[in-house]
């Protein structure tokens, strides 16, 4: 179902009237993890004047260590959606267990799956069961095959709105946290009519690695960008090396844009 052989146009997903695809961008930005209400509250008001059109913060959070801050849970999410009242962006965040896809298919414009849950076969085949689009995060070993199998298994369980986002990948380098995987974006261009957005926050770990690979992702023909952004990157909870305060991100978009325009 995802095979471009099968399928040569390339598909446009909507995320509650937001388009991604075939030229449309995604731009989602905000925070690794909802912390407070005003917090998200200030970001997305931030991000939206810059320009962004989605927003993302993570309630239910898939740390490496179990003492690390877990994320605020489902208050975590009623903090998003109060916050898409106020600011009026489409909601993006991480559904890790089943137990919470009643509520996400009810809450979330769009249920983004992450790299650790990539092959989590169980979970990726209720979300035929909703009628959002999921944002599929690839994998921190996995190959194009079995990401876009992945995909697969979601849309074969009856949801064809797939977006994909590359997030970096483990390799032999450990001075940046992943290695980001610039070529997966004509690689699954060639391979797949879905669109492909790219991660470069997870994928450097560095938030002087973020402009110059969002700039690439999007020469490459990325059909997006996912960066955390958080007003004191410093204070963060989770990810602050990472994040971009708002006004770097506000110059890199503009730039982004551009570039955008002429590809
Ligand atoms: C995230 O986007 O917050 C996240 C945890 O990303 P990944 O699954 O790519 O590590
Ligand atoms: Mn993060």
């Amino acid at each position: 179902l995802a095979n471009r052989a099968f399928h040569p146009e390339d598909t446009v997903v909507d995320v509650s009237g937001v388009k991604v695809g075939s030229g449309n961008m995604a731009y989602i930005a905000g925070p690794c993890s909802v912390e407070t209400y005003e917090q998200v509250l200030s970001i997305a008001k931030d991000i939206k004047a810059a320009g962004a059109n989605m927003l993302r913060g993570g309630a239910f959070k898939p740390r490496t260590s179990p003492y690390s801050f877990q994320g605020l849970g489902p208050e975590g999410l009623d903090i998003l959606c109060a916050v898409k009242e106020e600011v009026g962006l489409p909601i993006v965040t991480e559904l890790m267990s089943p137990e919470y896809l009643d509520v996400f298919n009810e809450k979330v414009d769009l249920i983004q799956i992450g790299a650790r849950n990539m092959q989590n076969f169980d979970l990726l085949k209720q979300l035929g069961q909703v009628d959002r689009p999921i944002l599929l995060k690839r994998g921190l070993n996995a190959t194009y095959e079995e990401w876009i199998m992945s995909a697969e298994y979601i849309m074969a369980s009856g949801n064809e709105n797939v977006i994909l986002c590359e997030r970096g990948i483990r390799t032999f380098e450990t001075y940046t946290r992943n290695t980001l995987d610039l070529q997966s974006v004509p690689v699954l261009r060639k391979l797949t009519h879905l669109p492909v957005i790219i991660d470069p926050s997870h994928a450097g770990g560095k938030w002087w690695l973020v402009d110059s690979m969002a700039k690439a992702s999007v020469a490459a023909g990325a059909d997006g960008l996912m960066i955390e952004v958080h007003n004191n990157p410093e204070a963060a909870l989770c990810d602050g090396a990472q994040s971009l305060k708002p006004e770097k991100y506000s110059e890199l978009l503009k730039d982004v844009k551009q570039i955008a325009d002429i590809i």
